[in-house]
């Protein structure tokens, strides 16, 4: 077991287990530029591991990945999601299986992708008990294993800080 699932809970919880590059999320380390710009709204994006898009491409698109390192657009107006510093087709968010978190507002699109947490399920939570539970639940998840957020989170990563943020602005009085 890897290093931030020693945590406690509340730790994970609340982000805080990804410091010093410990979590056991983090992203692969290879020789590649950490940072690359988007081809298409030249945002400074990171990393993502070659099997977080074999699990989240469309099936007729997983035979055009290559062995290169693909870099992950958060830009909310980019429909770019993957590319590579090779010259090569990008993947849009038309070419993933699952609604981009970072690109579509949905209330129907997950937040975290392991245990089924969306904007709207988030949000009801709160509106019916007036407080949350899901990053907790997650970090419970998280700890024994459960979690799978390098293959089935778009961003290849944790997604404790984005579940965080939406519970922050949900609880916010409109
Ligand atoms: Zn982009």
């Amino acid at each position: 077991m890897n290093s931030c699932c020693a945590l406690p809970v509340e730790v994970i919880a609340a982000d805080k287990h990804k410091s010093g590059d410990a979590c056991c999320l983090v992203t692969e380390k290879t020789p590649t530029p950490a940072r690359a710009e988007c081809p298409v709204s030249k945002t400074s994006s990171r990393k993502v591991q070659r099997r977080t898009l074999e699990h989240l491409l469309k099936a007729e698109k997983v035979g055009s990945i290559q062995n290169v390192q693909y870099y992950y657009c958060t830009d909310p107006e980019c429909k770019c999601v993957y590319f590579s510093n090779e010259r090569m087709p990008y993947f849009t968010v038309d070419d993933v299986n699952v609604k981009v978190f970072a690109k579509d507002k949905g209330d129907d699109v997950n937040v975290c992708y392991c245990f089924e947490w969306t904007r709207g399920r988030i949000e009801d939570e709160l509106n019916q008990t007036g407080k949350s539970t899901a990053s907790l639940q997650i970090a419970q998840q998280v700890k024994v294993g459960n979690c799978a957020c390098n293959i089935k989170n778009p961003k290849g990563e944790c997604c404790l800080g984005d579940v965080n943020t939406v519970v922050k602005q949900a609880a916010q009085p409109a």
